[in-house]
């Protein structure tokens, strides 16, 4: 077989590659999947009772992009959705990221409007001000109020999470949830909030349906590499396994998804609810609200974190570990990286080791198709 790419991995850094190169250049491309699927991570199926959950864990589309939003708009129709998460802190649930909400569902009244005062004028109306900033305030009342949230929404959290205390990794990591000085309970804010109407699945079988591109399942690229003729290669795996560990492993941290079924219409109020301070799991997100399906029973996913093992088959890397001495070993495999001179392209949450959002996974791939695979080609 002759094809001018190769790209390994289907999820949303290798199909968005795909698609440029074959509607934009008129190339050929094989995209080649180890999983049974396409979709990467945010892979959707309809369950055996017939509930469209996501096989790798709630996957909520958000983006501030416009041309990310535009991009991918051409594979799918949307449906609005402002994610809502509430956290089990002290008895209550409470919405995360803490708000001024979850400061007067968890104080007094009196002493929450002194606290409320005291946020506005330190931070100022509609300003989010990540934990880790709030426990260096000056006021002891405001830092007593960061030790509370900081206890009580992220430190078990995150040690069930990452193995690792919120001070621990890159304060980017507790930085995505900050304490939130408003009245919006939303779980983001970006411009535009949706969910692909009938599915992330669907969109990706738009996206590769090309008479361009191939693709091969159940396939790792290894199988086939030496078997194919192709021009260019571009690699969206883990980073480290391309180069054979040769610096050694760079650690993820990994989730096993327990999926239940319930014969109810709803069981939670909202969609996800977290569990900072008990239990092995860290959250429960009920299917139904994210996708808008109508049925009289509901599917739950409950998320289990563990560690990475490379040489275990059902254990996935889901999250790199955003810290420094993790990205020294990631700096060591990029200059080996440059040592290929472009014949192989790397890209993704697992090739960059970054804990990319979906849209951040599109924006880098349609920035690397429009700066070094188009204008070098032209
Ligand atoms: P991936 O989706 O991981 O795709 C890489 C593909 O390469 C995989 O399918 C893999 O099987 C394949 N591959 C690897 N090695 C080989 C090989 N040797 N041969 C062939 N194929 C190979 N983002 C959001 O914006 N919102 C969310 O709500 C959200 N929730 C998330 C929840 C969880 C639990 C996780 C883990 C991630 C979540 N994300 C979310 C992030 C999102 O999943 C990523 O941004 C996105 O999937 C990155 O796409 P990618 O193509 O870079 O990587
Ligand atoms: N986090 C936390 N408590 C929460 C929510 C988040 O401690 O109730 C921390 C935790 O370290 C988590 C990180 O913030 O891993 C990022 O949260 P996010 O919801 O963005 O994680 P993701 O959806 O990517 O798993």
């Amino acid at each position: 077989m002759k094809v001018d790419w190769l790209i390994v991995g289907a999820g949303f850094t290798g199909a968005v590659l795909a698609e440029r190169i074959a509607s934009q250049m008129g190339q050929k491309v094989l995209v080649v999947e180890r999983r049974n699927h396409i979709g990467g991570n945010a892979y959707d199926y309809y369950n055996e009772h017939g509930v469209l959950v996501h096989k790798y864990g709630p996957h909520i589309f958000h983006t501030n992009s416009k041309k990310v939003w535009d991009y991918l708009s051409q594979f799918t129709e949307w449906r609005p959705y402002y994610h809502r998460v509430l956290a089990s802190v002290d008895g209550k649930l409470v919405p995360v990221p803490f708000n001024l909400n979850s400061l007067y569902a968890l104080f007094p009244p009196k002493y929450a409007e002194r606290l409320e005062e005291k946020l506005i004028c330190s931070y100022g109306f509609g300003v989010k001000v990540p934990i880790l900033r709030m426990r260096e305030a000056e006021d002891a009342e405001l830092r007593f109020l960061a030790e509370y949230i900081y206890k009580n929404v992220f430190y078990g959290y995150t040690l069930k999470q990452w193995e690792l205390k919120p001070e621990e990794l890159d304060p980017s990591v507790t930085g995505r949830v900050p304490v939130y000085i408003s009245r919006d309970d939303r779980y983001f804010q970006d411009t535009y909030q949706a969910m692909p109407k009938h599915g992330y699945t669907l969109m990706f079988n738009r996206m590769l349906f090309h008479k361009n591109i191939k693709v091969l399942l159940n396939t790792s690229y290894r199988e086939i590499v030496t078997e194919i003729h192709f021009n260019r290669m571009i690699y969206t795996g883990p980073i480290d396994a391309y180069f054979d560990y040769m610096y050694g492993p760079l650690p993820y941290r990994s989730l096993q998804f327990k999926f239940v079924t319930l014969e109810e219409e709803w069981h939670q109020s909202v969609g996800t609810i977290n569990y900072p301070n008990e239990y092995d799991f860290t959250r429960i997100t009920e299917q139904k609200y994210l996708t808008g399906q109508r049925l009289p029973r509901t599917t739950l996913v409950v998320e289990y974190p563990q560690a990475y093992q490379p040489t275990n088959n059902h254990c996935e890397p889901y999250y790199p570990i955003p810290r420094e001495d993790n990205r020294a070993i990631h700096a060591l495999y990029e200059r080996e990286v440059k040592k290929l001179r472009g014949t192989v392209l790397f890209a993704g949450r697992l090739a960059d080791y970054k804990y990319y959002n979906m849209d951040q996974a599109v924006a880098r791939a349609l920035k690397l198709f429009e700066e070094e695979i188009l204008t070098k080609e032209r």
